[in-house]
């Protein structure tokens, strides 16, 4: 049971995370509660819009169209990277979805094909839409993923969650495809790995390697040998500090 952040407080644990974040005009109080109800909060779903052109894809969340008013979220993340703020609170986002994935997300245990829908999704989830065609071809920037894995993660660190509270749309609901290009799986590994405590060194301990000290800590091995200015042939010894690399 997790209550959701205020609206400032979202906006700091966005901007803590590295977000760049546009606030678009009464974003804060732009929101649905008075149709339903907005939390307790579990998740965070990612959607992809089916629009091109930042500003028009904006301007859509925010308003919404005929049959379904806005906002359509609570971040737009543009092909850039930058997450613009359109609303907070109930959004008309996550529709209705299976409550056996509703459960597995709350216990963070593996999800059940979405083959129901009989629950609210809008009151239980944060929403992101990403700028995207939907079609398979239209890519994926890199900058645009990694706004998506630091919106999450900025989430999922407040509320104590792991990557498992990080769902697509098409997880929830069953014919909804979004988001397409990438997969959900990947996208969480990147969170987790967000979210794995990053220690700053590593006291070699006897018998470890470059690479068993990689594969404990999750960097990749050359990245250690750089950072340290080791060259081959290696040499590492136990009681050496080895500055371990940010990911
Ligand atoms: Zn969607």
């Amino acid at each position: 049971m997790a209550p959701p952040m205020t609206a400032a407080h979202f906006l700091e644990a966005l901007k803590d995370e590295g977000v760049a974040v546009v606030q678009v005009g009464d974003w804060k109080v732009h929101n649905r509660n008075h149709v339903g109800g907005w939390g307790p909060v579990h998740g965070v779903m990612i959607h992809h819009t089916v629009t091109s052109g930042s500003a028009r894809t904006v301007d859509i969340c925010r308003r919404g169209y005929a049959g379904l008013p806005g906002p359509l979220c609570h971040g737009v993340i543009a092909k850039s990277g930058t997450v613009h703020l359109v609303g907070y609170g109930r959004a008309n986002h996550a529709g209705s979805g299976d409550d056996d994935v509703l459960r597995a997300v709350k216990s963070e245990t593996a999800l059940p094909v979405a083959n129901e829908a009989n629950t609210d999704g809008n009151r239980h989830f944060y929403g992101f839409e990403c700028e995207n065609l939907g079609d398979g071809r239209d890519p994926w920037p890199a900058a645009q993923l990694l706004a998506i894995e630091r919106v999450s993660a900025a989430i999922c660190r407040h509320h104590g969650w792991t990557q498992r509270s990080v769902i697509g749309h098409l997880e929830w609901q069953p014919g909804k495809v979004d988001p397409r290009g990438f997969t959900m799986g990947g996208m969480r590994e990147r969170i987790k790995r967000r979210l794995a405590p990053s220690p700053s060194t590593h006291t070699v301990r006897p018998g470890e390697t470059l690479s068993s000290i990689g594969a404990l800590l999750d960097v990749r091995w050359p990245e250690i040998a750089r950072a340290n200015g080791l060259k081959t042939p290696y040499r590492i010894y136990p009681g050496l500090v080895l500055k371990i690399p940010k990911k």
